[in-house]
């Protein structure tokens, strides 16, 4: 019989020395997640603060998901992704922006844009590298280029530009050690997109100065009122030094899949691989067969929760802006990004009230950089039904809280 060491045996040692690398320390939590530990304790939340679709991923791609399991497609794929995948990928890519990539060396399919994005700063940036990030920003961005050993050079954008970056703004904020500029637009939290000519413009200062682009776009089928998006790959110049990066979550609401591609030159791409290849192997095989049904056959879902997403901006939109919290309508994604100083609240004061006071969870927009102070994100992928409620509740708050400002 074998005998166990008791715990007595064996007294514990603690670690003396600080097991977390500098690196990994010096990046403060997410300020998202405190909340959301709070909302997991609360009961009949209405939850805004969540960024991703209410929906589950339309039938027919769940079906091509379960049937590629019973038909015993259970092994890894190529590291690179499933030839059939990357060339639809390539495919939908020329075919939305007219930009064309090759399936065989110039497409990664990867773990979510989440992954696209680690692997695309690790496998072009070296320590001291700066790169340039408009905010306010996703709360991946900066971290990831920390975890890289880069050093993220934050450009504020403003409430009275919309929170579009300017060129000019870019062009102020290069310095010799710049490697790099992100971009995410369609943006989250601000939901702003950037037109066409400043976009053309960024990449044209990007030529000038020898940079790399990495474009986050996976909120480009997400757009409204006619909005078009530009695909920063498919401007003059920019495809060579553009990482590409998009993905399955959000438009067609398949957030837990975890499936998302970059699409870059042959070199990038290749350094991509081989970090993706040490680290991850390949992207869930499963979610790669339902990522094949969804660009074959889920254009019509697209349409169909895009439609909805509109649907419930407008209300959403209109009634804060009638409580009185400034909202400009945003070009795109799911996020409403209003102003709520009139309140006299700090975004950070204004959410944890908002959610122990009415019930209504929402992210400050500090969480996103100091330009998101005076601001919180309020996601509308949430039902139309909870929409009106949460206005009503909002108004509730907001006329409260006024009045206690004015006493
Ligand atoms: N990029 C942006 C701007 C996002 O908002 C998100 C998710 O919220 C992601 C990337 C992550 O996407 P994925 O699920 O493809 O990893």
């Amino acid at each position: 019989m074998i005998e166990r060491a008791s715990q007595t045996d064996t007294p514990a040692t603690p670690l003396r020395r600080d097991p977390i690398s500098k690196r990994v320390r010096a990046v403060p939590a997410s300020g998202i997640r405190r909340f959301f530990d709070i909302i997991n304790t609360m009961r009949d939340v209405i939850s805004l603060g969540v960024g991703e679709p209410d929906f589950v991923t339309p039938l027919r791609i769940r079906q091509a998901g379960t049937l590629s399991l019973e038909a015993g497609h259970t092994a890894y794929t190529s590291n690179f992704g499933m030839l059939e995948l990357r060339r639809r990928i390539a495919g939908q890519l020329e075919q939305l922006y007219g930009v064309s990539y090759d399936p065989a060396t110039e497409v990664l399919v990867t773990a979510g844009v989440s992954e696209a994005l680690d692997l695309a700063v690790r496998a072009t940036i070296d320590p001291g590298d700066e790169v340039i990030v408009p905010e306010p920003s996703y709360v991946s961005y900066a971290p990831c280029i920390v975890f890289a050993g880069g050093t993220p050079a934050m450009v504020p954008t403003h409430e009275q530009q919309g929170f579009a970056v300017s060129a000019r703004q870019i062009a102020a904020a290069i310095t010799p050690r710049t490697k790099a500029i992100l971009l995410g637009y369609p943006n989250n939290p601000t939901g702003a997109a950037v037109s066409r000519e400043e976009l053309t413009a960024i990449v044209r200062l990007a030529v000038e100065h020898d940079l790399l682009v990495y474009s986050d776009e996976i909120y480009s089928r997400l757009v409204y009122d006619g909005w078009q998006h530009t695909c920063v790959a498919a401007l003059p110049g920019a495809r060579e030094r553009t990482i590409l990066m998009g993905g399955f979550s959000k438009s067609y609401a398949m957030t837990g899949w975890r499936i998302g591609y970059a699409a870059a030159p042959p070199e990038i791409v290749e350094a991509m691989m081989k970090i993706h290849q040490y680290g991850l192997l390949c992207a869930p095989t499963m979610a790669q067969y339902a990522a094949i049904e969804a660009i074959d056959h889920g254009e019509p879902d697209v349409q169909a929760m895009l439609a909805e997403y509109a649907r419930r901006r407008k209300l959403f939109v209109d009634g804060l802006n009638h409580i009185g919290l400034s909202c400009p309508r945003p070009q795109g994604a799911f996020y409403a990004f209003p102003s709520i100083k009139s309140t006299g609240l700090t975004a950070d004061e204004f959410a944890e009230q908002l959610l122990f006071e009415e019930k209504v969870a929402v992210v400050p927009g500090s969480a996103f950089g100091p330009s998101g102070e005076g601001h919180v994100r309020m996601c509308y992928a949430t039902a139309y039904e909870k929409l009106e409620e949460a206005l009503v509740r909002l108004e509730r708050f907001v006329t409260k809280k006024r009045a206690a400002k004015t006493q």
